[in-house]
């Protein structure tokens, strides 16, 4: 559930990042050229930048160089072509968190991509305080949940899980992306953990307020 800016000319490798990044859950924006990836990188409005190096009107590394220089901590993946690797390696002490060469399958970056989110704690990362839908109201700050008039008391976990449900409300969310936000990749894939908390907020929001869709995940009703 993190704001991504990928930063890379190529169509083709931006689309398939993009495309990769969004069925995992996140909100992405692409950008083809440097000096609009740095401006956009500057914005804060990124929980992580995913960064070519060749870039028409300012190359990655003096994207990342400036990044740096003007204060901002967002962790940055550096794409590299595997013959550059040693470049690369130099970039790293310029201040990128990782890199990873290209051609380079999806999965590999995705990897590096969530770590890099764990560690930079950012998600769940909606700015709102206060998230409604469905006749549920969250306060994020208070971390108190109401039906309607009615407050009802929901655990840690249960109030993780119900905003990642409400940030995506109208989205189905995979068993596995819903681990992977709430109790961290590192939790068994074969558990039923998640089905046993959606039950509990069934419960307590209310029977209608999350769907199953069979065969791929959970949809919270707006
Ligand atoms: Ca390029």
């Amino acid at each position: 559930m993190a704001r991504i800016l990928i930063v890379e000319d190529e169509h083709r490798i931006a689309s398939f990042v993009a495309k990769g990044l969004r069925a995992d859950g996140h909100l992405t924006t692409t950008v083809g050229d440097g000096r609009e990836g740095l401006d956009h990188a500057l914005s804060g409005d990124h929980d992580l930048v995913v960064l070519d190096i060749g870039l028409p009107s300012m190359d990655g590394l003096a994207v990342l160089d400036q990044l740096r220089a003007q204060g901002s901590r967002v962790p940055v993946i550096v794409l590299t072509a595997r013959d550059s690797v040693g470049d690369t390696v130099s970039a790293l002490e310029g201040g990128a968190d990782d890199y990873v060469p290209k051609p380079f399958r999806f999965a590999e970056l995705l990897a590096r991509v969530r770590l890099r989110l764990r560690q930079g704690q950012a998600v769940p990362v909606d700015r709102r305080d206060v998230l409604e839908s469905g006749g549920v109201r969250l306060d994020l700050r208070t971390r108190r949940a109401r039906v309607g008039e009615r407050e009802v008391d929901l655990s840690a976990r249960e109030f993780a899980l119900a905003e990642v449900f409400m940030v995506n409300a109208g989205q189905v969310l995979s068993r596995e992306q819903l681990l992977d936000h709430v109790w961290g990749l590192d939790f068994d894939p074969g558990s039923n953990v998640v089905d046993v908390y959606v039950g509990y907020l069934r419960r307590k929001l209310g029977a209608g307020s999350i769907a199953t869709a069979r065969g791929m995940g959970y949809r919270f009703n707006r």
